[in-house]
């Protein structure tokens, strides 16, 4: 979503939007992909002018759908956040590509007069996806032998030993080595 930076009136500009869950991934072009899904993302923001400046403040909720890291159940994970930005005019000898990164968070340029909402309501979800997302923090995992659903019930592979994140690690070694 672009916003001309002359349309933002004295009092500021809100802006509410929804994303669906094809306009996002569209978005994302190919920025990292993972392994997660949305239906839709919903914006909230307020844009005002400060001098050159433009100040970007908001929040963006959805609800991710990731799979759990141990056992690949479904997980649903609601998501809410609030961003703050300066939004600064690119300066005009730099030719270099401006793109959003972690550094760069709240400092960011922008050019032709353009504001662009879009970047910014990615970089918002992409950043706050869990790496190693769980079902529960006591998943119990898969079998890494026969892939039995640990959570549902044993099977006669008996104890893995398996007791935190690096329960998996240890069982995908062992399965190499044989
Ligand atoms: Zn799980
Ligand atoms: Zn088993």
């Amino acid at each position: 979503m672009l916003i001309k930076i002359d349309n933002i009136p004295a009092e500021g500009l809100n802006v509410e939007a929804t994303y669906s869950g094809q306009q996002f991934f569209q978005l994302l072009e190919d920025s990292e992909p993972r392994d997660f899904a949305l239906e839709k993302v919903d914006v909230a923001c307020m844009i005002k002018r400060e001098m050159q400046n433009v100040i970007l403040q908001g929040t963006v909720t959805t609800n991710l759908e990731l799979s759990c890291s141990r056992c690949l159940r479904h997980v649903e994970f609601p998501l809410a956040t609030e961003f703050d930005y300066i939004l600064m005019p690119e300066p005009a000898f730099g030719e270099e590509e401006r793109e959003l990164s972690s550094e760069d968070l709240d400092f960011i340029f922008y050019r032709d007069d353009m504001v662009d909402l879009s970047q910014i309501i990615v970089e918002q979800v992409v950043l706050k996806i869990p790496i190693r997302p769980l079902c529960s923090e006591n998943c119990k995992g898969l079998c890494s032998v026969c892939g039995q659903d640990l959570n549902e019930g044993s099977c006669s592979h008996g104890k893995t030993g398996r007791s935190g994140p690096f329960g998996i690690l240890k069982d995908v070694k062992i399965q190499k080595g044989t």
